[in-house]
């Protein structure tokens, strides 16, 4: 569905007009995203996620390398004036209020995409709103509403509801629950899964929450300085991660002791500056199995031996390197987040609240 080739992205950050300084954000970075599946990109704050984002859902040209979407090259996003090719890739943000126009009843704001990609007549649009309130469970009455009128997780709802009117293939989600409560979390994500499971529209998801990610991806990237460093099935990855710094994020995921603190590994030094990446394996620096090879020759991301479809950007991807929680899957809190089944979305509540 989606194809990045050796994507790269240089941004100026200062600097003077006589040398501007550039940092790399995407560095030669590759990655396929299969239709209809669920894919999360994972990693530290400033990797470059939201960036691939914004290439991907067409908002940015790269500086070289390939985008390719449904097998057919995208040269520049010039091709994204076309409203049926816009209409085809959507995407949601981590603040569902400044994304939607708070001077527009909710109605107005389902019916604009409507109208922008010729969803059809006046009748045909208001029976798409009427489905697209019952797929967020929003009750006919609240579409007279504000976006003000309602809490962070209502308002995503509504961003989720905008962005799948007009039957988009990709919904690209750039971390779309990181600023909402624990217990409205588990909903927004059920709604994706059940969104991507009746529509059939493929998921790009980016997340630095590992621990939700197990639990709900197909397959993860996990990206590290603008390169994916380890990639392959979900269940395969978190099972048995091979690059080192997927094994530092695992350990880095807060568990729940005896007495209910919240305990995670902390993650050892800082991520280097995309300024200046680090030659070879960019990873050295902060790895504790760095060995001379890793500063004179950069890993490419290869298979993993024992397995078909897991790639890691590593020396010693093939060397059994048990985490410390090898024996037993790690721990993750916030499993039961996705099955409680709290008020707030409720019919019957969301008209209460909003009456
Ligand atoms: P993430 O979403 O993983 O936190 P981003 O893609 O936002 O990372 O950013 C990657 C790097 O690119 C960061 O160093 C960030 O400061 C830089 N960056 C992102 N967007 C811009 C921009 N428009 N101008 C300059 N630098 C940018
Ligand atoms: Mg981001």
């Amino acid at each position: 569905m989606l194809e990045l080739k050796g994507a790269v992205k240089r941004y100026s950050g200062g600097g003077s007009i006589f040398k501007k300084r550039w940092l790399t954000a995407l560095d030669h970075l590759s990655l396929t995203v299969r239709r209809g599946e669920f894919f999360s990109l994972v990693g530290e704050s400033g990797c470059g996620k939201s960036t691939l984002a914004r290439i991907v859902a067409g908002l940015e040209n790269l500086d070289d390398g390939e985008l390719h979407f449904d097998g057919r090259r995208v040269p520049d996003i010039s091709i994204f004036k076309d409203r049926q090719m816009r209409r085809r890739v959507q995407m949601i943000f981590q603040d569902p209020y400044s994304s939607l126009n708070p001077r527009m009843r909710v109605g107005d704001i389902l019916r604009e995409p409507l109208r922008s990609f010729g969803w059809g007549d006046a009748p045909a649009i208001e029976k798409r709103v009427v489905e697209l309130a019952e797929i967020i469970r929003f009750p006919l009455s609240t579409l007279e509403r504000y976006p003000h009128q309602f809490s962070g997780g209502q308002r995503q709802r509504i961003a989720i509801a905008r962005a799948i009117a007009a039957t988009p293939e990709v919904l690209i989600c750039d971390e779309p629950v990181s600023a909402l409560d624990v217990s409205i979390k588990g909903q927004i994500i059920n709604l994706l899964i059940d969104i991507q499971e009746q529509l059939g529209v493929t998921i790009l998801f980016i997340s630095h929450d590992l621990s939700l990610v197990s639990k709900i991806s197909d397959r993860v990237g996990v990206m590290y300085l603008g390169r994916i460093v380890e990639i392959g099935d979900a269940a395969s990855v978190f099972s048995d991660p091979r690059h080192p710094y997927t094994r530092v994020l695992l350990d880095a995921i807060p568990t729940v002791n005896r007495d209910g603190r919240r305990q995670g590994a902390p993650l050892a030094g800082e991520v280097p500056s995309p300024f200046a990446i680090p030659t070879a394996c960019r990873f050295r620096d902060r790895c504790s199995l760095a060995f001379d090879k890793c500063a004179i020759e950069e890993p490419g991301l290869d298979a993993v031996a024992s397995t078909r479809a897991h790639y890691a950007a590593c020396h010693l991807r093939d060397r059994a390197q048990p985490r410390k929680a090898a024996a037993d899957p790690p721990r993750i809190p916030g499993v039961e987040i996705f099955y409680t089944n709290t008020s707030e979305h409720q019919p019957s509540n969301l008209a209460k609240e909003t009456a």
